[in-house]
């Protein structure tokens, strides 16, 4: 998977280590960019799970 690089700039979410979308960026406390699902789950302690058991 080699599309090269994007224009925008996509910072990585320190959580899940994936690219964030400007749609899905949010900065915590710290002003660190982190998808917004991640930030709500680092607030209840609960990291997100990929698998079974979603929804
Ligand atoms: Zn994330």
């Amino acid at each position: 998977m080699s599309q090269g690089q994007s224009a925008a700039y996509s910072p990585i979410c320190p959580l899940c280590r994936e690219p964030i979308r400007l749609e899905d960026a949010k900065t915590d406390e710290d002003g660190q960019a982190i998808h917004e699902n991640c930030y709500l789950a680092s607030l209840k302690g609960t990291a997100p799970t990929t698998g079974s058991g979603s929804n």
